[in-house]
């Protein structure tokens, strides 16, 4: 583990926030769920690894441990719990976007060879796109598409050239 990599918040999600997790992670940011566990348990797992727990549940305090780094959010629109957190919390949206992978929460690797991607994508997505990434747990290959520019658009941030 990098030092900048310690610097960056991580984040556990209750069952409520689940989109804000993916969206989270869109941005680049370690979040993890998991909507089998109790609230207790997420709360003891967060402290435990020191991340923030992320909640909408207004009445923590008297029935569960104390979450030590806690964000309560009023909004029910993840875009809108977005920016709640960031107004709590400051959230870097642009140097790690689409660095990690949505489903597994690992950080993308980069396909030095625009060759090595061929066989995994789409011949149109192929000649279209000249950089791709890849998930070193599920395998997917992402690369800058349309929907990185619709997520963007939908959370009001630059996508850049895609
Ligand atoms: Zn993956």
């Amino acid at each position: 583990m990098g030092t900048e990599a310690n610097m960056r918040p991580s984040f556990m999600l209750d069952h409520m926030v689940i989109k804000l997790g993916k969206y989270l992670r869109i941005l680049g940011y370690d979040a993890v769920w998991d909507a089998a566990n109790r609230t207790h348990d997420l709360i003891m797992a967060a402290n435990r690894d020191g991340r923030w727990f992320l909640t909408r549940n207004t009445r923590l305090s008297n029935e569960y441990p104390r979450a030590e780094h806690l964000v309560t959010l009023a909004s029910d629109d993840p875009v809108e719990q977005l920016g709640e957190l960031h107004a709590a919390l400051p959230l870097d949206f642009t140097s790690r976007l689409f660095t990690r992978c949505i489903r597994c929460n690992i950080e993308l690797e980069f396909i030095p060879h625009k060759e090595d991607a061929r066989r995994f994508v789409h011949p149109n997505v192929w000649q279209k796109h000249d950089s791709f990434f890849r998930c070193p747990g599920c395998g997917t290959v992402f690369w800058k598409g349309s929907h990185v520019r619709n997520t963007c658009r939908k959370l009001g941030l630059d996508a850049g050239p895609v």
